[in-house]
């Protein structure tokens, strides 16, 4: 039987015998998803730790299924990864959080930036410039407006190429952001070539960052260590006060957690204040 929302990956994963059935099956639906329209964006602020005034929103993609319910991208990124369908699904997320995110500031006397999680399959792939260059021609969002979140792993397809694309993006006005800061294999010292504004602290960092003297020593490490290279830190997964003003302290710049606000539908962003004081 299907089940609704959080248990969907189980109910597809749950059958292991079956599963070549179902990720056809899964397979399948993301098609049908893609053309129907199924797909939506939630936003979630990111404050500035001094102001606590919101800067700038990432986008996160749901997936709404018409008998499964909501779909979080956990439960179906990885697998669209695998078919390739993230690439047309990765071109709509782009255009829809410009297009969504240029109308809000419009429509407002907001100036929000968006924050788009890009997989490295589609930041390595070619034409991916000319997607980023339709997508602000097309809704008019400025450049300076837009912030790519990749993970380190866009490296693995080599560096040169790599580092090419981001300075040509940022030499457009567009900003890159590495995600997941130091939960992958390379070395610290890819970060002297790669042209990035900003580094986001898992949120597992930020939570044991706590109770744990040497993940506090990293935490504060990578802190300052950014800020020597101009960077801005965002520290992801703020729950609690004690989260919020160990931070703080260490001199974070931006925080993202559930104690401001979870990701939402536009709609109540649009009524969403600017000033998020830890609730
Ligand atoms: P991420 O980029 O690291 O995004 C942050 C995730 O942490 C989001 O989960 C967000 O809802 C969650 N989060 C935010 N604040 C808190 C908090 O205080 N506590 C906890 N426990 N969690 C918090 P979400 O929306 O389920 O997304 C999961 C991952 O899916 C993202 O991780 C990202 O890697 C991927 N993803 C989401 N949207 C897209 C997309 O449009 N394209 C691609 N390629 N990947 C996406
Ligand atoms: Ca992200
Ligand atoms: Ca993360
Ligand atoms: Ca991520």
């Amino acid at each position: 039987a299907k089940r609704q929302g959080r248990n969907t990956w189980q109910w597809y994963r749950g059958r292991k015998a079956e599963s070549v059935k179902h990720s056809v099956a899964m397979r399948h639906d993301l098609h049908t998803a893609l053309i129907e329209g199924h797909f939506e964006l939630h936003y979630q602020p990111l404050v500035d730790a001094m102001s606590s005034r919101m800067r700038s929103v990432e986008a996160l993609v749901r997936w709404r299924h018409p008998t499964l319910g909501l779909i979080a991208p956990g439960d179906f990124i990885p697998l669209a990864e695998q078919t390739g369908q993230i690439i047309p699904l990765g071109r709509w997320v782009l255009l829809q959080a410009c297009r969504e995110i240029a109308t809000l500031n419009e429509q407002s006397d907001r100036v929000l930036s968006v924050a788009v999680n890009i997989s490295s399959l589609q930041f390595c792939r070619d034409g991916f410039l000319d997607e980023v260059k339709y997508a602000l021609k097309a809704t008019g969002l400025p450049p300076e407006r837009l912030e790519l979140e990749v993970t380190e792993s866009v490296l693995l397809d080599g560096t040169d190429p790599i580092i090419e694309l981001m300075q040509t993006l940022v030499t457009m006005g567009v900003r890159v952001a590495l995600d997941d800061f130091g939960t992958g294999f390379s070395s610290l010292s890819y970060l002297c070539d790669l042209p990035t504004h900003k580094v986001k602290l898992d949120r597992r960092f930020v939570q044991k960052a706590l109770k744990n003297r040497r993940m506090a020593a990293i935490v504060q490490g990578v802190i300052t260590m950014a800020h020597h290279m101009d960077m801005q830190v965002v520290a992801e997964g703020i729950e609690t006060r004690a989260q919020q003003e160990d931070l703080t302290r260490r001199h974070c710049d931006l925080l993202q957690g559930y104690l401001f606000a979870r990701p939402m539908p536009l709609e109540e962003l649009k009524r969403l204040p600017d000033y998020l004081p830890a609730i």
